[in-house]
């Protein structure tokens, strides 16, 4: 019996969050720290839409707006939604929230009741599982593997599904692995959810843009029209647009959802940031051709760092083609013994050493319940890429 919830008891901190946090905290006591653990690009937000945001400021768009989303907005969404991925959203079906994350805590919350059910893949990124849970529902991890490329398997999906299946939440380019999948593999799940009319989809496309060697992008309801009716696209700005602080996440889907999540929202933060929607007009309708030129540094960086991690011993690093993470194995280091005498149980024990003893950040699989692996972020330098795979696998060849 406390003065806190118990809800609160049930959930853990983000781990994601958690470890960069300490990865700032030790850098700002004076260690020597590469931190390889935050989920955001390193290069600064375009200028166009940073001036966006100074003139909206000058101009006085400083008031409260509608809850989820200013008209010029949602129209500059609506229009993304058609010329990228072909598909039909009127105003009504779009909802703007404060980052991706919020959207999606509105959709789940404003969904789900005690005993439901929510389809993952696992590994899946770390929030999806404690916000279900905070909603009184139910994560259940349908299992991938590294051999199918942490691709969830069609068959893998079917036995996941339950009558108490509220929503499977799918992500592709994925976080923590990568992986993405092309129309045929989502065409293979869509199949399944076409036999289970109850469950709703929910499809994080944050990663959409970020998307390498020639593999083209799509979504679950452009590639089965026949789920439009049941399911939610979600994407947002933080990652392809370099926007992680500006806090600003966006979804389309039938409208009593739409209209249940804004109902949850006015309850809570209201609008997100004024200056922060009209940075985001400029950002989705202004020119676009940065993404790309980023892109040709994430793919430079991401064979650096899965050409370096395979020569670590005990790792096995696959190339994942989206996204800007890489998700190595670690099973042939667990039961070893660190330099400082820290015996490897688990894949926590494995990143908590590689930080104490070699001073890089990186987040532990079992957070993205995904377990034996650690997840490397390689949106950072090339240089200290370099380094701290280097410091990897000198960490990798003293474990006996
Ligand atoms: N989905 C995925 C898969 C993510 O990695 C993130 C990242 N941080 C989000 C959603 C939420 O992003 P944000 O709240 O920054 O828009
Ligand atoms: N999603 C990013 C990550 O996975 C940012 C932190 C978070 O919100 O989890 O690292």
């Amino acid at each position: 019996m406390g003065f806190f919830a118990d809800s609160l008891n049930r959930i853990q901190p983000s781990a994601t969050i958690a470890v960069s946090t300490k990865a700032r905290q030790l850098k700002a006591a004076g260690r020597d720290i590469i931190s390889l653990s935050a989920g955001e690009p390193d290069f600064d937000t375009p200028q166009n839409i940073k001036d966006a945001a100074k003139k909206a400021l000058d101009a006085g768009k400083t008031k409260y707006t509608d809850v989820d989303g200013i008209p010029e907005l949602k129209a500059a969404i609506v229009a993304k939604f058609k010329r990228e991925n072909g598909l039909d959203y009127k105003a009504s079906q779009v909802s703007v929230g404060t980052g991706g994350k919020q959207v999606l805590y509105n959709a789940l919350l404003a969904t789900l009741n005690p005993g439901d059910e929510v389809v993952m893949p696992a590994p899946c990124w770390v929030s999806y599982a404690d916000i279900v849970i905070l909603g009184g529902g139910t994560p259940v991890f349908a299992e991938t593997t590294l051999e199918n490329g942490y691709k969830l398997q069609p068959d893998a999906l079917e036995k996941a599904i339950t009558p108490k299946t509220k929503w499977f939440i799918f992500n592709s380019p994925s976080n923590p692995t990568g992986a993405v999948y092309s129309a045929d593999d989502i065409k293979k799940l869509t199949d399944v959810l076409l036999r289970h009319p109850h469950v709703w989809v929910l499809t994080d496309d944050m990663y959409e843009h970020l998307i390498y060697d020639g593999l083209k992008f799509a979504s679950v309801a452009e590639v089965e029209p026949k789920l439009y009716d049941r399911t939610l696209t979600m994407n947002g700005l933080s990652k392809a647009y370099c926007m992680t602080g500006w806090r600003l996440g966006y979804a389309a889907g039938p409208e009593p959802l739409i209209k249940a999540m804004c109902k949850l929202q006015s309850q809570s933060t209201s609008n997100p940031s004024s200056i922060v929607q009209w940075a985001g007009v400029e950002a989705l309708n202004g020119p676009q051709d940065f993404i790309a030129k980023n892109n040709a540094k994430f793919i430079e960086r991401r064979d650096l760092v899965v050409s370096m991690l395979n020569q670590a011993s005990g790792l096995v690093c696959p190339k994942p083609q989206g996204a800007f993470y890489v998700y190595p194995s670690i099973k042939g280091a667990i039961g070893k013994v660190s330099k400082s005498g820290v015996t490897i149980a688990t894949d926590e024990d494995f990143v908590t050493a590689l930080l104490e003893e070699e001073g890089v950040a990186v987040v532990h699989g079992a957070a993205f319940a995904g377990s034996p692996s650690f997840r490397v972020s390689y949106a950072a330098s090339t240089e200290s890429l370099k380094d701290a795979c280097t410091r990897i696998q000198r960490f990798c060849g003293n474990l006996k």
